[in-house]
């Protein structure tokens, strides 16, 4: 199926039920040709909701009355063992902007993955930093690093953002992640204020062109005390599109079922798979610190999107034909 401009923007606005089911078969095909029926994990470890940045949607903005965290560097080793036990070859560090996460201690924590699990991929997603500071990381063992661009239309990147951050950096330091060989994870909210079919349709061309080994979507949700925090959720419906149509526009992509997703639907998982993606990223941070990496109103951190339960994982992936295997998961060429 070639999908052009046109076709994409017909698939966005249908009403016609028909036209998402020949999408999800096409995409579920592209995506079993390369990976198999095989969905890959991503132990995922929240080490910080400390944040210098103040983007409007983000319930961990600077501006946020949130109770602040950050795990020690012995807290992220034991959930690496913790996750290891369980089957996780891929740990995911994500957090906030957060400056006690110097060059020096992520290297020291990333050496120290690699050093006990070498089996291991690892993951970082830190947000922006400079290009010297990536290359660290990545000489480090870095394998990868997800930085969603967020928006590919600048005017929309404004609306999201305060004026003090900068939509030429995002974009900089994704082109500097790839030349410094990481795999590297673009995406973007769905449904976000401000969004539109143009600017979607911007994000779909910065996919096919860019070709991100990961594509990260999610819907927007609205987080209380930010700016956003009476605007509607992005659409379960629409964010099964967009994953189908990034797969068939990039069928090797990487594509996680997110957790945003689940928190709108209890099956929003299952459905994003059988709509073509191939990853999911069960939490493995500290249980009593779940709660407070609060980026929007009622996440879910338990049954299987908490790493604990990946027997219910897997047997939720099992009866709808997927297996859940203890693999790295890396993208294929
Ligand atoms: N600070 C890092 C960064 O900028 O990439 C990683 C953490 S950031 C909280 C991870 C992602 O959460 C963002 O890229 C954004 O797309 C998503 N996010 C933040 N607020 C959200 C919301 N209200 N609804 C859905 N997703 C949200």
């Amino acid at each position: 199926m070639n999908l052009s401009s046109s076709e994409i923007r017909r698939l966005l606005t249908t009403s016609d039920p028909t036209a998402f089911d020949e999408l999800a078969a096409e995409a579920r095909r592209l995506r079993d040709a390369v990976y198999g029926r095989r969905v890959f994990m991503r132990g995922l470890i929240e080490v910080s909701n400390h944040c210098r940045n103040n983007c409007l949607y983000c319930g961990i903005r600077r501006d946020a009355r949130c109770r602040r965290y950050r795990l020690s560097v012995e807290q992220i080793m034991e959930c690496c063992r913790v996750g290891y036990g369980l089957g996780f070859r891929t740990f995911v560090l994500q957090g906030g902007e957060d400056g006690w996460f110097s060059d020096e201690v992520v290297c020291g924590l990333v050496r120290e993955m690699k050093v006990q699990y070498p089996d291991c991929a690892v993951t970082l997603s830190l947000g922006e930093r400079g290009r010297e500071s990536f290359a660290r990381l990545r000489e480090a063992g870095a394998d990868r690093y997800l930085l969603r661009h967020e928006t590919a239309d600048a005017r929309h990147y404004a609306m999201l953002h305060p004026a003090e951050m900068s939509f030429t950096h995002r974009m900089e330091c994704l082109h500097d992640l790839r030349e410094l060989g990481y795999q590297v994870g673009a995406g973007f909210m769905v449904g976000s204020p401000g969004q539109t079919v143009e600017t979607l349709l911007e994000d779909l061309a910065f996919i096919a062109d860019f070709r991100p080994e990961m594509v990260g979507i999610g819907p927007f949700i609205p987080a209380d005390g930010t700016p956003f925090e009476h605007e509607p959720a992005g659409s379960v419906e629409a964010t099964l599109r967009l994953l189908a149509i990034i797969r068939i526009l990039h069928p090797q992509v990487l594509l996680p079922a997110t957790t945003a997703l689940g928190t709108l639907h209890p099956t929003g998982r299952e459905r994003a798979v059988e709509a073509g993606a191939n990853v999911v990223m069960p939490n493995l941070s500290p249980q009593d610190t779940r709660a407070l990496y609060s980026i929007y109103n009622n996440k879910l951190a338990t049954g299987s999107e908490a790493a604990e339960s990946v027997a219910d994982l897997r047997l939720r992936m099992q009866a709808i034909g997927y297996e859940v295997p203890v693999d790295r998961g890396d993208f294929k060429t």
